[in-house]
């Protein structure tokens, strides 16, 4: 088939690309390379240098003759979606805008969308949480995902366009930014294995859900061959706290450095955790690499990278 990715260069998108050509499909990206790397982007992959939100991504549509979209292209920085909602906005819902019109013209089979299950329930009330608890995001950025999702049923029931998405849990994995806000285990890998203090903010009782990257490509391969179109949470079930993370670590880095906490961040969620029940009975999908497994594979990845 011939697909679409945007986002192409970042974190999960380029694991992705390289699964799908892996599979023999040809691949597109777009990615502006705001946060995405070029050393991340497959050789096999065709790379338009472009914001989702331009006029030629039309032209990209009509020349890629794509079957399906996976957009990954997103401002996915929590708190900076909290001091510029507006740039926000911009990208993850007129950007999006953008590519579901292009997706109706150009009569794509399949949109993909990578949504947030970490951001999308806001303080969850039951955990984990299932598809149908409250979704009262508390960052401008958990609004704009849970609006375009809104865009996606008004596009499907309009104008017939397929669409997925998938609520991610907190991913980590190799290619994750070690320097963003977010990616705690990146962060906390590069800091250790290159002997710096790893700050924890507040107590580090804090618990979200983690998915390794390669269950979350999985659950995209899935989605390329569901005929139905809905919203599903892609997460272990499972919650871990932050010390928690920090040791396994400080294991596989053998650092010898000690947790050191600051003050909490105002407004940050206590606890995070996504039910996977439903995409277990409509797609067949289940989380198959354990934290622990998952943990000593990032390390490894980041040991790569700051011995290179
Ligand atoms: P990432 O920052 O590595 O990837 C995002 C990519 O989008 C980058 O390559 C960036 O350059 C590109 N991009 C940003 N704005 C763009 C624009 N206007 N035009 C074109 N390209 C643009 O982040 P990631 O972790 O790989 O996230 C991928 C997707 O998954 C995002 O939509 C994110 O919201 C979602 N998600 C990620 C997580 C997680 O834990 N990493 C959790 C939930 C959802």
């Amino acid at each position: 088939m011939n697909i679409l990715v945007t986002g192409g260069a970042g974190f999960i998108g380029s694991n992705l690309a390289d699964a799908l050509i892996e599979e023999k499909h040809n691949v597109t990206i777009i990615d502006d390379l705001s946060t995405g790397k070029r050393r991340n982007i497959p050789r096999k992959a065709r790379f338009h240098e472009m914001d989702i939100a331009s006029p030629v991504v039309d032209k990209v549509f009509e020349s890629g003759k794509f079957d399906q979209v996976f957009h990954l292209a997103a401002q996915m920085d929590v708190r900076r979606s909290v001091e510029n909602p507006s740039n926000d906005a911009e990208i993850n819902i007129l950007g999006g805008i953008n590519l579901l019109q292009a997706s109706v013209k150009h009569k794509i089979k399949r949109f993909v969308f990578s949504s947030t299950g970490g951001a999308i329930y806001g303080e969850q009330e039951q955990f984990p949480a299932s598809e149908n608890h409250a979704a009262n995001p508390l960052s401008p950025y958990g609004i704009s995902k849970l609006a375009f999702e809104k865009y996606l049923y008004f596009y499907n029931f309009q104008h017939g366009l397929q669409y997925v998405s998938l609520r991610y849990a907190n991913v980590y994995g190799p290619r994750q930014n070690p320097e963003g806000e977010a990616g705690v285990v990146a962060i906390f890998c590069r800091r250790l294995l290159k002997s710096q203090e790893a700050v924890i903010y507040g107590d580090g009782g804090q618990t979200r859900d983690f998915v390794y990257v390669d269950d979350i490509v999985k659950a995209n391969l899935l989605a390329m061959n569901f005929q139905s179109s809905m919203a599903f949470n892609v997460g272990t079930g499972l919650e871990t706290d932050i010390n928690t993370i920090f040791a396994k670590i400080k294991k596989y880095t053998g650092s010898s450095q000690e947790r050191i906490h600051l003050d909490p961040k105002p407004g940050e969620q206590r606890r995070s955790c996504i039910s996977n029940e439903k995409i277990k009975k409509f797609l067949g999908w289940q989380p198959t690499i354990p934290l622990e497994q998952g943990i000593e594979k990032t390390v490894a990845y980041f040991r790569t990278q700051t011995e290179s």
